[in-house]
């Protein structure tokens, strides 16, 4: 099953260098989730060919205009192009009046559903489910409220054994219950247990995205094990009083969270518009953690 992340935008603040505002898109399985929309993220899209008619979700991080500034003409795209499909948006407090402010002024009709969410970012909270993923916030420590999003694989998968499935008499019109994980009964009475048939799912697959935010080791324990973190990485390592200022972090700081929580691969983004190439900034990450790698735009990360 498909799960990987496409960064559309990992620049800070503003567009600078050829890099672009924060925006990434999780693919699962082919149903796209839009995690922030900063300024031109419309432009990735068009670029990187993501098909932003199948977004029905998107997770909004904190409202500077860096991650947000994007969603007024991403939602009034979806007007012109007719959608019809309903979509929820989820984000701290003010997103609400944030889009109902732009969309009056414009005098915007919505012609679809659209739900808002507003979620405390200062709780951690499971604020979606789906058949594919469930999201639980991770409170950031920035300059307002500002949460980061665990995104966790709740399909679980049992793997059939088809030589087992043969000897037991097992046809495929049961595989669809053996892969629930359900045991089967056959048509003459016999009642075999799934475990005989199958063996079990692989660990659920999780990634966590969590930017901006200054160095805050509290937010470890929600990170723990699991396989994608994107931290943000504002500044290189000698840095770090001004990272702590402006409530953002280091290279350093980004690979202590990812090797305290013990993740399997961190990526790190939201660079700083002084740094022209970024580099040096990987190698900074991995004199920490070594499973570190740029979040560059257009690279997918699979999960
Ligand atoms: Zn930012
Ligand atoms: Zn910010």
């Amino acid at each position: 099953m498909k799960f990987e992340v496409l960064i559309l935008g990992s620049n800070s603040a503003l567009p600078a260098h050829g890099r672009h505002p924060s925006s990434q898109v999780i693919n699962y399985n082919d149903h796209l989730y839009l995690v922030d929309c900063g300024e031109g993220t419309q432009m990735r899209m068009s670029y990187f060919q993501v098909k932003r008619s199948r977004i029905q979700q998107i997770f909004i991080s904190h409202l500077h205009g860096d991650h947000i500034f994007g969603l007024p003409g991403l939602l009034t795209s979806y007007i012109l192009n007719g959608r019809t499909q309903a979509l929820s948006v989820y984000g701290p407090e003010g997103l609400r009046r944030f889009i109902e402010v732009t969309l009056n002024l414009s005098a915007i009709q919505m012609p679809f559903e659209l739900f808002i969410f507003e979620i405390d970012a200062s709780q951690v909270q499971m604020i979606f489910s789906d058949d594919n993923l469930s999201v639980t916030t991770i409170p950031l420590n920035h300059r307002i409220p500002t949460c980061g999003y665990l995104f966790q694989e709740v399909r679980k998968v049992y793997h059939i054994l088809p030589e087992a499935a043969e000897k037991f008499g097992v046809d495929y019109t049961f595989y669809e219950t053996l892969k629930r994980g359900e045991n089967v009964q056959l048509k003459n009475g016999v009642y075999i247990n799934h475990k005989l048939l199958t063996r079990p799912p692989r660990p659920c697959r999780s990634f966590a995205y969590c930017s901006d935010t200054a160095y805050d080791p509290s937010i470890v324990v929600h990170l723990k094990n699991i396989d994608l973190l994107y931290h943000e990485a504002t500044f290189s390592k000698e840095m770090g009083e001004q990272a702590s200022k402006r409530y953002h972090s280091t290279t350093h700081e980004a690979a202590m969270i990812a090797r305290s929580a013990e993740v399997k691969k961190l990526t790190i983004g939201h660079f700083s518009s002084r740094y022209v190439d970024v580099g040096f900034l990987e190698k900074e990450a991995r004199e920490i953690f070594s499973e570190s790698y740029l979040a560059l735009e257009g690279q997918t990360f699979e999960i």
